[in-house]
Parts: C-alpha cells; structure tokens; sequence
C-alpha cells in the first residue's frame, strides 16, 4: 500500500465502525492507519451534491437516533471536531389518509395525545422503558453480556422478543398507536410477524423520547469528519482510494480490523481462515435491500397534515396491515403495490442543505435483495398519497437502487444497508458465535455484520477494538 512503516493496528475501512475502532485503538495508545476504497472517508455516513449544485443530499444514512444515543460516540468530544446535531421539534411523523397524523414526540405524554383511545396503553407501555434507558442503552447497543441490570433488561426483553404485529394488536386497541409503531418495527427489515421486531419500535420509540432523532448540521458527512478529525488529533492515519483486495498487501500490524461484512472477509483474508469458520462465513444471510431516492425540490413538501412539517423523518404506510404487507414483500421475493416508504426532509432545519427558499428530500423502501425492479414511481405515488402536489415541486431527482448502493460502498451486499440479516438467529450471534474476533491471529471484523448490527452508532467499531486490545493489542 506503499506505506513503509508498520503499525499495531491496520483498519479497513472508514465507515462509522471503522473510524471508531480506530479511534478507540488510538485513544489507548496504539498506532493505526485506516485504508478507505472510496476517494472520501464515511461509508454510510456521507454526503454529497447527488442532483444539482447547492443540493446536498445524504448518500446513506440520514437521521441519527442511534449516534446520539450511542455510549461510545457520548464520550468523543464530536462537537469540538465540527460535529453540530439539528434537533427537529418531533422526532416522527406517520400520516394517514384522512389527514390526520400520529406523531413520535419527545414528550411521551404529547404523543399519546396523538394516538386518540391508546393514549394510555402508549404511556403505559412506554414510560417505565422510558426512564430505565439510561441502563437499557449500554446492554441494548452492544453484545450479549451478563446485564448490569437484569430487571429492567428483563422488563424490556419480555416486550421486545415478541413480534411487532403480536405486541401491538396485544397493546393497543386503534388504528393510530399499531401504525405507529408498525412504522418504527419496520426498520427491523423483517416481516413485522417474527419474533424480536417489536424491539426494533421499542428502541426507535424509546430513542425518540430520550434523546431525540436529529440530523447533523450539513449532513451525515459530518459526523464521519468529525470522527476522522479527532483520530487524525490522537495521532491516526487514514489514507482514501485505498482498495485491499488482500491482508496480504497490508503493511506489517499486530492487527487487523475489517469494516467489511462477512463476504467480503472470505475474499480479503480466506487464506488465513479454517475452513469451519470459512463455511460459517458463507453461510451468512443478508437482508432486504433498500431502494433509495433523493428529490431536489422547489420548496417543501406539501404535507395534508401541517404537522408532519415538524419532524425530520415521516413515515409513509398507512395502517399497521400495509406497513406490514409491505414489510413481507422483500421476504418473499415481492415488491409491495404502496411500499412502506421512510422519508426523510433534513433541509427544513437545515438551511445548509439546499438553496434558500428549495429544499432536499431522501426516502427508501425495502425491497428483495439484489433487486433490479424500479420502484421509482411507487415510492413517489405513496409521497403523494399524503403531500399531493409534490411531484409539482420537483426539480430533479436521483434514483439508486440496489446495485447502484452496492456500487457505491461495497458492503451494501445486493443493496443491503444492515451488513446482514437481523433476525433472532443473526442478531445476537453476527457474524457467528466468536463476534468480532475470528480464528487467525489478530484479524477482527469490526462492521455492522457484529453486535449489535446496522446503524450509524460505532459500537461494533468500539467492541471490536476492545476485543483487539484484550488480546492482538494487549
Ligand atoms: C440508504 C441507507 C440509509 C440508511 N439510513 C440510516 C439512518 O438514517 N440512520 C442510521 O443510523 N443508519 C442508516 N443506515 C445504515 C448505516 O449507514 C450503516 O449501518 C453504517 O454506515 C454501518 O457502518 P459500518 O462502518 O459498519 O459500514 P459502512 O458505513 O458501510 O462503511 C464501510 C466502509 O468500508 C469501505 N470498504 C469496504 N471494503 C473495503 C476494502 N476492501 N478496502 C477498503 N475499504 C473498504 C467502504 O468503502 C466503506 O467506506 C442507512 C444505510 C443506507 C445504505
């Protein structure tokens, strides 16, 4: 890679987990150098003019309820390296058909009021997950460990291993409440009828009234430069257009950790691996893939419902039982009629990302892995369905499919965007039992294809290096 010196740790990869690996590796002293395939730092987390100049649209990841609850990227000082978070007035909104709008916000109290007759089974529900997250977080974002909390993890676990559909037509009597919370399951990317997606709306909810669901100012670009400014402060090295195509071209290092998903790892480093750890590796299951669409627009989206103007994401599914046909789709190889459609509209509250007076719009929806079918004009039928008049706002769009993410960031396995299937069996277990270490003398995968998955949060990043650092690095 021509770099002469060696280094005690090598990381490939600067996607959110490969910068925080390497942050906390060289925050405990150790030399590191990250090598990125991609002409700019990021992964999932940047940003670019992807329509027309002065448009700045996110290429991945848009909202970030995940990086502002994450204990590791807490304790960086982000902010002193540029990093500014946008807090819009609600977290979400989830619009139905006759105007009206159920909305996540951050007060548990006024989003009950939005839920008509489950207002109280949505605090019931709610509060007490609500005021033990401060001893959820550190078990819920990061492996299986002996919980420092065992009652209120147990609390948590007896809701959250159920089934989205089951917990909510269990809890909540209304259209509005199940719809909500069908919206928030849905980012599992599972058929919202299997085990363990309700913890999936329990943390997005829970995350909403805690800590909120913000944008970075100038997009997510800038939280991977403020990751890589504060490593490049501690003495780190990352160097970009760097593509390995093997551990073997590597400079010498004590470690090497891979922000790459499992197949990947096969090509990098399979020389190194046994072939029963090799054959675990094959069998790893991606996900759904997301179908991804950003819109340059003439000025905002025009919402029936004013409130859905207040929060940064909405979503677009009607009631929970289209929310989940949709969901099932991808799992059967179909394409859902009204996709369940995530949208996202940072440049309300954030004037950096667009013109004055014009503004930006992200959305994607879940489709079947390596998917080629256009869902151009659904995803932009259900937008209407709740804002008519926006395809009048429109002054260009870009389109991205499947292959295109893939393209784009190659651990976007046939447009997978959580480095794997999260199901029961790959949740916990990812990439296999071993975590992040692997059978070869200090090689570790440091991606979201480990605890605890997908998401812009740096844990697996943090995890991983913790791993290196009690053995390879020690
Ligand atoms: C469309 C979309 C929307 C999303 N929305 C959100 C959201 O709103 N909020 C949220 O929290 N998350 C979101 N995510 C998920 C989030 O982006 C990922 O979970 C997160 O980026 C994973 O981080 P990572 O470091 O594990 O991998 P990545 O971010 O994928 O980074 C991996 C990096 O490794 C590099 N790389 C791969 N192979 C090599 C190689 N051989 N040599 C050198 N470099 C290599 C890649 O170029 C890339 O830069 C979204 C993802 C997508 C695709």
């Amino acid at each position: 890679m021509g770099q002469p010196r060696s280094y005690d740790a090598i990381v490939i990869g600067s996607g959110p987990n490969g910068l925080a690996s390497a942050i906390e590796l060289a925050r405990a002293g150790r030399s590191v150098i990250v090598y990125e395939a991609e002409e700019t730092i990021g992964g999932g987390a940047r940003s670019a003019e992807l329509t027309l100049p002065g448009f700045v649209h996110d290429i991945c990841s848009a909202v970030h309820p995940l990086a502002v609850a994450s204990p590791f990227f807490r304790r960086l000082p982000l902010a002193a390296h540029g990093l500014e978070w946008i807090h819009p007035p609600a977290p979400l909104a989830h619009p139905f058909d006759d105007g009206t709008v159920a909305m996540l916000e951050r007060s548990i109290e006024h989003t009950s009021e939005t839920l008509g007759g489950d207002a109280g089974a949505y605090r019931k529900l709610m509060t007490p997950l609500a005021a033990s997250w401060k001893q959820l977080a550190p078990a819920l974002l990061g492996p299986m460990r002996w919980p420092q909390h065992p009652f209120a993890l147990a609390h948590f676990g007896i809701r959250a291993l159920r089934s989205a559909c089951g917990l909510t037509e269990r809890v909540f009597k209304g259209e509005r409440a199940r719809a909500l919370f069908a919206g928030l399951a849905a980012h599992s990317m599972l058929p919202l009828e299997q085990m363990v997606t309700a913890a999936f709306g329990l943390v997005l909810g829970i995350t909403g009234h805690q800590v909120g669901w913000p944008v970075p100012r100038g997009g997510s670009q800038r939280i991977a430069d403020a990751l890589a400014s504060y490593l490049r402060s501690l003495g780190g090295e990352i160097v970009t257009g760097a593509r390995v195509e093997s551990v073997e071209e590597l400079p010498p290092s004590r470690a090497v950790l891979c922000d790459v998903t499992p197949r990947q790892l096969l090509r990098l480093a399979g020389q190194r691996l046994p072939d029963g750890y090799r054959r675990k590796l094959a069998r790893y299951r991606y996900g759904p893939a997301a179908f991804k669409m950003d819109w340059a627009l003439d000025g905002p989206i025009p919402w029936k419902a004013a409130d859905c103007a207040r929060a940064a994401t909405v979503h677009l599914g009607g009631t929970l039982d289209e929310v989940a046909a949709s969901e099932r789709a991808p799992s059967k190889g179909e394409h859902a009629e009204k996709p369940f459609v995530l949208l996202a509209q940072p440049s309300l509250f954030d004037p950096t990302r667009a013109p004055a007076g014009k503004h930006t719009a992200w959305a994607y929806c879940h489709v079947p892995n390596g998917s080629t079918f256009d869902m151009t004009e659904r995803i932009e039928n259900q937008i209407e369905r709740f804002a008519p008049g926006f395809c009048g706002r429109m002054l260009a769009r870009k389109v991205t499919p499947p292959t295109g993410l893939e393209r784009y960031n190659a651990n976007l396995v046939g447009g997978d965007i959580n480095g794997g299937a999260q199901d029961i069996r790959q949740l916990f277990l990812r990439p296999t039992v071993r975590l992040y270490a692997t059978p070869a003398k200090g090689l570790y995968i440091c991606s979201s294809s480990t605890p605890p998955g997908g998401g812009v949060h740096g844990m697996c990043g943090h995890f991983a290096a913790r791993a290196a650092l009690r053995s390879a690095l020690r």
